[in-house]
């Protein structure tokens, strides 16, 4: 019999966690939850409210906000109080303020919430920094990737340079260095590697070995 199972996906920025979590989602048909995003969305719209240094705020739009994820042809889609968001909390200005945003105790507790609600059906793929540690910490499957941090800002900096080819590479690494920073030191569910989780440095693997090979290891636990 295969099993209703969840997979969660934990690791630095630019370690190819959504990617991973993307394919895995499409290829099962699972649902992905991309608990990033909504840490972005929160920061957008504190960002746009002109309230993002006052932590009081935040929490009550946190407490207030309406937020929905919709994964359609690989794509994440979110909406804010059903306003689309999607391109918008990409931007460099919320990946600059995010961590800072994220490491608010109360933000943390509603946007758990929300994402074990999310999981609640199973057969979802959960990705981000403390899926594996706090959201889901017993997943049936527990994926840490890593990768250097050269590599990381090299991604980071091809993603961004679509987009703005005024940011160079070496504050995309900064911004980066800052990142693993705050998400590794922060009190409340810092970025940690879960026990039992299967740790993949990806620095040299091309996306497709590593998915096939995680798939592989997926289908051994579900069939178990
Ligand atoms: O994965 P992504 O780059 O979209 O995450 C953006 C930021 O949101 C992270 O750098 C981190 O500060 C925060 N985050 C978090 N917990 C999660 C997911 C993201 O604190 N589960």
């Amino acid at each position: 019999m295969v099993k209703n199972i969840t997979i969660a996906i934990d690791g630095p920025a630019g370690s190819g966690k959504s990617t991973a979590a993307k394919k895995i989602a499409e290829k099962l048909g699972f649902t992905y939850v991309d608990t990033g995003a909504m840490y972005r969305a929160i920061t957008l719209m504190a960002l746009r409210n002109g309230i993002v240094d006052n932590t009081e705020e935040v929490i009550k739009l946190a407490r207030g906000i309406h937020l929905n994820l919709k994964f359609e042809n690989g794509v994440t889609r979110v909406f804010v109080n059903d306003e689309e968001v999607t391109e918008e909390i990409r931007s460099f200005e919320v990946n600059s303020k995010v961590s800072e945003i994220s490491v608010i105790p109360e933000v943390r507790t509603e946007l758990v919430k929300l994402q074990r609600k999310l999981g609640e059906r199973g057969n979802i793929v959960a990705e981000g920094r403390d899926t594996t540690t706090v959201v889901f910490p017993n997943a049936d499957i527990k994926i840490f990737l890593t990768a250097s941090v050269d590599e990381r800002a090299k991604r980071r900096f091809r993603e961004f340079h679509e987009k703005d080819n005024t940011i160079t590479l070496e504050e995309v690494k900064q911004n980066i260095e800052k990142r693993d920073r705050i998400d590794s030191s922060r009190d409340v569910s810092p970025l940690q590697k879960a026990e039992g989780s299967l740790e993949i440095d990806n620095s040299n693997t091309e996306v497709d070995v590593e998915i096939e090979y995680l798939l592989k290891k997926i289908e051994e636990i579900r069939n178990k």
